[in-house]
């Protein structure tokens, strides 16, 4: 038996969840291994680790056309940032090199944390912690005991438990739980700036769209990232993409999006950052787009990030292109495609997602229903 076919050994328990079953199987189930095909004749194209069984079509589509356009905007952002999350997590800490021999060009599986089609991580686990608290107002506490109930109970995960915990969120969650209050939970040394806190800001972006006051919404961005990520490095990633969210919400094209976003950085920030401006002075240049692939970095840290996402953003002409290319740079490759899927899902809309992969999502009606009670809420 390969390594492949072992991955579909029903010993594997985690599978027996409610993931959507190919409809064409004849063989809707809880349990994948159940599926008709697979007793009878374990076809190539389900043993195949790489691909998505060509013969998926999900049982229970999200149907976009029935959508307010406030639950679409919204759930633009969110879709997009959970599907690029789990197109990149099977491959994630793969080499830019593996990418060039073996591109993603669809949906995977498996891979790096050996889990099923559609299964997200962490980045969509935080942003949804953080979408379902803005539902009830801005406060850091309940933001806190969200993100407690992800570490301890799996609380919006796919499969009730949290698989791929950062370093640094895990140690600011153990300082919440020992009962800190919460904006001082986060870490501050240099060295606690990986992406965590960049990667779940998004939802911040509809919470703060009509915000006019400056200030109001510089502090609001800054108090959602010391939750886990107390330095300034840190803070400015996640104030400088807000706002590029914030723009794109606006009917902003890209580059004015990127470009304003940088004047209001410029105008509003640098004094108090001066001294990690000079980290970002290639995003701040505006002239990322220009920038040849060899020389984006994709790792963890948030500078690295968020150009990573930026790029791959501004590149592209189609949501499946922004998250593909931000991939197939390797490394951190779920959450820099998260990044950038939750622009360009803002920006292209829910309805030009592939609806293969949308449906695929693990919890699609969840976050569904998640996305209108936000709408309800934040745009009442
Ligand atoms: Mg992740």
């Amino acid at each position: 038996m390969s390594a492949l076919e072992e991955r579909w050994s029903p010993e594997e328990n985690e599978f027996t969840t409610k993931y959507t079953q190919c409809i064409q199987c004849a063989f809707v189930t809880d349990e994948p291994f159940s599926c008709e095909l697979y007793q009878q004749s374990k076809p190539e194209f389900v043993l195949n680790s790489q691909r998505e069984c060509p013969k998926f079509k999900s049982n229970n589509p999200i149907i976009i056309s029935s959508m307010d356009d406030k639950t679409k905007e919204i759930a633009g952002g969110i879709f997009g940032l959970c599907t690029g999350d789990f197109l990149g997590l099977p491959v994630e800490f793969g080499t830019r090199t593996e990418r060039i021999l073996d591109p993603v060009t669809e949906l995977r599986a498996y891979g790096t944390y050996n889990q099923y089609f559609g299964v997200w991580s962490d980045d969509t686990s935080l942003s949804l912690c953080l979408t379902e608290s803005l539902c009830e107002g801005y406060n850091p506490s309940d933001i806190a005991s969200k993100f407690i109930k992800y570490a301890d109970e799996g609380y919006w995960t796919p499969n009730g438990k949290a698989f791929d915990m950062g370093r640094t969120i895990k140690q600011s969650i153990e300082n919440m739980k020992e009962g800190k209050p919460p904006l001082l939970c986060g870490m501050k040394p240099e060295e606690n700036n990986g992406n965590g806190a960049l990667m779940r800001i998004l939802p911040a972006a509809y919470l703060l769209k009509n915000e006019t006051d400056e200030k109001v919404k510089i502090r609001i961005v800054e108090e959602i990232c010391s939750l886990t990520h107390a330095h300034p490095i840190s803070k400015l990633a996640c104030i400088f993409y807000t706002e590029t969210a914030i723009r794109l919400l606006k009917k902003d094209l890209p580059f004015l999006a990127y470009a304003n976003a940088i004047d209001f950085v410029l105008k509003h920030c640098s004094r108090m950052y001066e001294m990690v401006m000079p980290l970002y002075s290639r995003v701040f240049s505006g002239t990322l787009q220009i920038m040849p692939e060899s020389k984006v970095k994709s790792g963890g840290f948030v500078v690295e990030s968020l150009e990573a996402a930026m790029w791959s953003f501004l590149k592209s002409n189609k949501y499946a292109e922004c998250v593909l290319k931000a991939v197939n740079l390797g490394e951190d490759t779920d959450s820099i495609a998260s990044i950038a899927g939750g622009l360009g899902g803002i920006y292209y809309g829910i309805e030009n997602i592939p609806e293969n992969w949308l449906n695929m999502a693990a919890r699609k009606e969840d976050i569904l229903t998640l996305c209108k009670t936000f709408a309800d809420k934040v745009y009442k």
